[in-house]
């Protein structure tokens, strides 16, 4: 590419830097107040508080990191989003040296303005944006020509120089302190005037073609308040921002390359200091979308249930869904940093999930669909076990790994549920769950469970209750699977099943089609173990931090969702689960 020598600083702007930094290392986390943080910025907040420290081999002493709201852009953003940020910065453990934000530059912005105006390098312009749109067009054009050696006069000529280089763009001075005042002032309408840069019409790069530094706009600051009405650009800003803040690097993701040109313009004309740009890859993930303006028509469409809806891969979805912050961290650290596309399986993601709450969750059995199950001869069995010693009470370890953990009682009943998803109507050779005439091992208990008789189906023809009885005899067949079970004690709940959100790997501009109408289902009759009664108490429910897994044997990893306001105490409230990942990578159907 072109040599930006504007892009290197001085001596002694180096020598001012590092005086004032010392061996400080710093970089910044500046989203944008806009909606809330996704999963692509936890990718960020993991590269700009630990990942390039750790490849640029900074020691942990000298690293710093500011968190910084870049919020110049009032219409778009809100006090709830402002709160969401920090909310998420704070729960994903990351601790920002300190927090800033944009808008507090906002006068020291607009005396960066006067300063170029006054070196004749920013005016007042009144072009519309479609003149500007033309303007661009029309340098394109010529650049691209001049780029394979033709003549831009022939090629594209100019018209008039009301549009290239535009009728504003040798003003005076005076005029432009003037109006750029009156701007500040509020004596002209929205869309009248704009303060604009003067770069580059030459270059190949349209980043370079006089951009807005500053445009009116009569909208209250979320931040600022009420004192402006008129606001700085991103370009404007940003650069300025990381000067002032004394950042070293400056990491954003690819498609900003082509702002580094005016970034480090904007730098040279104000003669500040340099920070060293970087540009990684954007994370992507199939199946869903990263990216705040399209999460916003989201919410706003109701597809979901809001920002932290656990379908959505926002870090408070995430959070609510059981996702933890060693999860999110781990996966962010495991695709790394890399400058080329990135389309991450979301498979990924549920495999970093598996590894830890594999490690941390607590078992419990549980039926999502249940079907009814009277054990005809229990009182018969349980007499002979209880003659012989044995109990129907059996001490089960929380974890199987880790004894830490403690353990749990769970004690078997004459009623029992066992998931619909382990028993069939008609029997197979290679299906080793319950059917009529057919046993099964039921874990814990030691024995078989025979069916008997299917006693009722739904409307659909699926069994819902079922006949069966022990069988503990010597001579019992061999079962090929030991199958889980709810006591008749266990609590209702609700349990919530999530799939991807799209049913495109890619989901394109015509997402609304493309929409996975079965991301969400709910088993409103679902049931659970009485011994994670107090475990799943509402008042343990933190709405804003991840709450304690669950495994459901067999079944997959959830936690208690924030709709929950089960009372342990008086056993009645409502229970609901979120399912954070199944058990085993599930085949797409
Ligand atoms: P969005 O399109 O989601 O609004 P953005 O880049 O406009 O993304 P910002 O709030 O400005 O969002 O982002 C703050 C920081 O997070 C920026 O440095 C940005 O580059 C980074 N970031 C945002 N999305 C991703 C992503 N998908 N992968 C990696 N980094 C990201
Ligand atoms: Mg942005
Ligand atoms: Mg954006």
């Amino acid at each position: 590419g072109r040599k930006l020598e504007w892009a290197v600083n001085t001596p002694e702007a180096l020598a001012a830097h590092k005086e004032i930094n010392g061996s400080i290392i710093r970089t910044r986390f500046p989203p944008e107040p806009n909606g809330y943080l996704h999963i692509g910025h936890a990718k960020s907040m993991n590269m700009n508080f630990s990942l390039a420290f750790e490849k640029l081999g900074v020691a942990p002493e000298n690293r710093r990191t500011i968190f910084r709201y870049d919020d110049t852009n009032p219409e778009a953003e809100s006090e709830e989003y402002i709160d969401s940020l920090r909310r998420d910065l704070q729960w994903l453990g990351w601790e920002p040296e300190r927090t800033t934000y944009s808008s507090d530059n906002f006068q020291k912005l607009y005396e960066y303005a006067v300063v170029l105006i006054k070196k004749g390098l920013a005016y007042v312009c009144d072009m519309n944006k479609s003149e500007i749109e033309i303007q661009r067009e029309l340098a394109m054009k010529r650049a691209n020509a001049r780029n394979k050696g033709l003549d831009p006069d022939v090629e594209a000529p100019i018209p008039s120089p009301d549009i290239l280089p535009g009728r504003n763009r040798d003003t005076s001075i005076e005029r432009n302190l003037k109006m750029f005042e009156d701007m500040k002032l509020g004596l002209y309408d929205e869309g009248t005037y704009t303060l604009r840069l003067k770069m580059d019409f030459e270059s190949s790069n349209p980043n370079m073609y006089d951009l807005i530094a500053y445009r009116i706009k009569y909208v209250r600051h979320p931040h600022a308040g009420n004192g402006w009405c008129i606001y700085p650009s991103y370009d404007w800003t940003h650069g300025t921002c990381d000067s002032l803040e004394h950042i070293d690097y400056s990491i954003c993701t690819l498609e900003f390359e082509t702002r580094r040109e005016p970034y480090y313009w904007i730098l040279w004309a104000l003669d500040l200091y340099k920070p060293e740009v970087y540009e990684m890859s954007r994370l992507n993930i199939e199946y869903t979308v990263l990216s705040k303006r399209r999460l916003i028509k989201l919410v706003d469409n109701k597809c979901v249930r809001g920002w932290n809806d656990p379908r959505m891969p926002t870090i408070s979805g995430l959070r609510r869904r059981g996702y933890t912050k060693e999860i999110l961290n781990q996966f962010c650290d495991d695709v790394g940093a890399t400058r080329s596309m990135n389309l991450v399986e979301m498979e990924k993601l549920f495999q970093t999930a598996r590894l830890k709450l594999s490690a941390t969750s607590r078992r419990a059995m549980a039926a999502l669909t249940p079907i009814k199950v009277t054990v005809t001869n229990f009182d018969e069995v349980v007499a002979k076990m209880k003659a012989e010693g044995e109990d129907i009470t059996y001490d089960v370890q929380n974890s199987p790994t880790d004894e830490s953990m403690g353990s749990h009682t769970v004690t078997i009943t004459d009623v029992l549920y066992i998931d619909s998803s382990d028993f069939r109507m008609v029997d197979d050779p290679n299906y080793y769950g319950l059917a009529p005439n057919k046993a099964v091992g039921l874990k814990y208990f030691g024995g078989n469970l025979f069916c008997d008789e299917v006693v009722a189906k739904d409307a659909d023809g699926n069994a819902t209750e079922l006949k069966c009885h022990f069988d503990k005899s010597a001579d019992r067949v061999k079962p090929k699977s030991w199958i889980t079970w709810v006591p008749k004690t266990g609590i209702p709940c609700e349990v919530r099943v999530y799939g991807h959100l799209f049913d495109v790997p890619e989901p394109t501009d015509r997402w609304e089609e493309e929409l996975n109408s079965k991301s969400e289902i709910v088993h409103s009759n679902a049931i659970i173990d009485p011994s994670v009664m107090e475990y799943v108490d509402a008042k343990h429910v933190d709405k804003w931090h991840s709450n304690p897994a669950l495994q459901f044997e067999r079944i997959g990893y959830f936690v208690v969702d924030v709709d929950t306001t089960y009372d342990s105490a008086k056993n009645e409230g409502k229970l609901v689960f979120n399912r954070t990942v199944s058990l085993k990578e599930e085949v797409a159907k």
